[in-house]
């Protein structure tokens, strides 16, 4: 029969009084000292001032490390600090400018004990990682994060935050605010669930979070939810370059290290490539629906299983050769073989005002930019599965609409033009998009009516324009890779260029523009490729 220690039991005893022996002499062998100041008020709060009292106290008597001092929020001091509610509770406000406001008890004692702790020692123990991530944040910033002491995933965000203000003291400035404590507060800043991490009153972060993932979070001050880290080597020695990290180039990097290579996937812009800015992805298999950068999250964190990523890196050139060469912007890769993945970009009308405008009215992706125009009149261009894609999604959040296309019908899916029926969303067929009007912002559009020859004028806050991609094949060009008259890659039926061991995958080959099919060319070619380099077909 199995002996199973019983709760409350004498080893369990046991193991407490151990557990707490241990932690006493980790407060007692700090080598600073840590000097908290209390401000508190007789009148509010008086059940919290308590509280953070106790609290206090309990430590203090493990260690003549922690000082403290007390006043009233009348007094002098607590003016100079610009301390206006009770209990507020400041860490070495010499050195640092971190506050909480509230009491650290409940699961949040967790997090006091280990920021006294990070302070009374001097260090975070922060990874590599995440200080090259700090080390990008120059300019000041506050960081507000929002906890309540029944909260048990909210001490490991509050410390994250507290790694990050300990680390840049004379940057970072933290207050943990106790929403049981200061309602109002977190009323101020619509904080109705915690852990909330909000950098200079921007919401950075909801739940929490692995302690890379919350400093990309705080330097990018936008949730992010894929880590990828960066690497110093000036050098590196790959079997495959593969040049784009959207769906193609993402399989091929998993495909490729399956097979046995070693893979790099570098992307100069926005890993995904268009998925990560559709608003919704249908029918990808086993995914009715699925947010685009929801599915692009899932495959970087997969491809990352398998490969290195480097993202930011402009391919400046490639010599090919033995081993081929690829400079980017930041280092040298030395390979066997590269692939082009490389995708496509958003076609432009080429009317008047659309690149006057860009950026001022002018979009070329809803998901980004359509919540600025909730409440505004725009009109999507388009007539592809694109346009009506973006015309629903702008719809559904609360944006007056317009399709107009230049032919007499669609050429989306049946499905899709029945929700813009459904929805009742306009469609101005044979109309072609003249000019886009405004001073500084879009405030208008000429239309032509390519059937009864009329111009006319309509007032419109914004402009979608959904017309399809062009091929990126600047550096296919640049490497003298023959092209189809259409403008894409020309290859052979194995991703092969007429360039050897240049490769290519996905929308930049030109056909149907899925991302199932682009994921399936990415596989294919690196299974290929794999082959071709166990046995050469240029040595032949
Ligand atoms: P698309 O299918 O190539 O359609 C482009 C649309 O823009 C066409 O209606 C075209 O008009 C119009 N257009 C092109 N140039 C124009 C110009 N200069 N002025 C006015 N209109 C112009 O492109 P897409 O909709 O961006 O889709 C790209 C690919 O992604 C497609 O293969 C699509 O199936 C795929 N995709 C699929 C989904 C999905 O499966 N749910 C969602 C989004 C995209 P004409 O019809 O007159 O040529």
């Amino acid at each position: 029969m199995t002996k199973h220690t019983i709760k409350g039991g004498h080893s369990e005893k046991a193991m407490q009084e151990k557990a707490g022996a241990r932690f006493k002499d980790v407060f007692l062998n700090m080598p600073h000292e840590v000097s908290l100041v209390l401000i508190t008020d007789s009148v509010r709060n008086e059940p919290y001032n308590r509280a953070a009292r106790e609290v206090i106290h309990a430590i203090r008597k493990m260690t003549p490390k922690i000082l403290l001092r007390e006043y009233d929020l009348d007094h002098e001091m607590a003016k100079t600090w610009n301390v206006t509610v009770s209990p507020t509770l400041l860490f070495n406000p010499d050195h640092y400018a971190i506050r909480w406001l509230g009491a650290p008890v409940g699961e949040e004692a967790r997090t006091f004990a280990e920021a006294l702790i990070m302070m009374g020692y001097g260090e975070t123990g922060i990874s590599e990682d995440s200080r090259k991530v700090l080390d990008k944040i120059t300019e000041p910033r506050q960081v507000t994060v929002f906890v309540s002491p029944t909260c048990p995933y909210c001490p490991q965000q509050a410390v994250n935050a507290f790694k990050a203000a300990i680390e840049k003291p004379g940057i970072i400035s933290l207050e943990i605010v106790d929403v049981q404590a200061n309602p109002a507060t977190a009323d101020r800043y619509g904080a109705h669930s915690v852990p909330q991490v909000f950098a200079d009153d921007i919401l950075i972060a909801q739940g929490a979070q692995p302690e890379e993932l919350f400093m990309a979070s705080l330097e990018q001050l936008e949730q992010q939810t894929v880590f990828i880290p960066e690497s110093d080597a000036a050098e590196v020695e790959t079997d495959l370059v593969i040049v784009g990290g959207g769906p193609a180039g993402l399989t091929a990097g998993i495909y490729a290290v399956r097979s046995g290579l070693r893979a790099v996937i570098i992307e100069k812009g926005l890993l995904g490539g268009q998925v990560a800015t559709t608003p919704v992805v249908e029918n990808y298999p086993g995914l009715t629906h699925v947010g685009g950068k929801a599915l692009v999250d899932i495959m970087i964190s997969h491809a990352l299983e398998y490969t290195s990523i480097f993202p930011g890196e402009d391919v400046m050139d490639i010599i090919p050769g033995t081993p081929t060469e690829v400079i980017t912007s930041r280092r040298r890769f030395t390979t066997q073989a590269v692939l082009l993945a490389t995708g496509a970009v958003y076609r432009h009308l080429g009317i008047e005002g659309e690149s006057r405008l860009a950026g001022h009215g002018i979009s070329y992706c809803s998901t980004c930019d359509g919540p600025l125009f909730t409440g505004k009149k725009v009109i999507v261009a388009g007539g592809g599965n694109s346009a009506v894609t973006e015309a629903l999604h702008l719809h559904h959040i609360g944006v007056d609409v317009t399709l107009v296309h230049r032919r007499d019908t669609l050429r989306a899916q049946e499905q899709l033009i029945q929700n813009l029926h459904d929805n009742n969303i306009p469609i101005l067929f044979n109309t072609e998009i003249r000019k886009i009007r405004g001073e500084k912002v879009v405030a208008a559009v000429e239309l032509y009516n390519n059937k009864t020859d009329e111009t006319t004028t309509m007032n419109v806050n914004g402009v979608f324009i959904a017309i399809g991609y062009e091929p990126s094949v600047e550096l296919a060009k640049k490497l003298g890779v023959e092209l189809t008259t259409d403008g894409y890659i020309n290859h052979d039926g194995r991703h092969r260029t007429s360039v050897p061991g240049i490769y290519s995958a996905g929308d930049v080959e030109g056909g149907y523009k899925q991302i199932v099919i682009a994921a399936a060319k990415g596989s294919e070619a690196a299974l290929a490729i794999y082959e071709d380099l166990m046995n050469p077909y240029w040595k032949i």
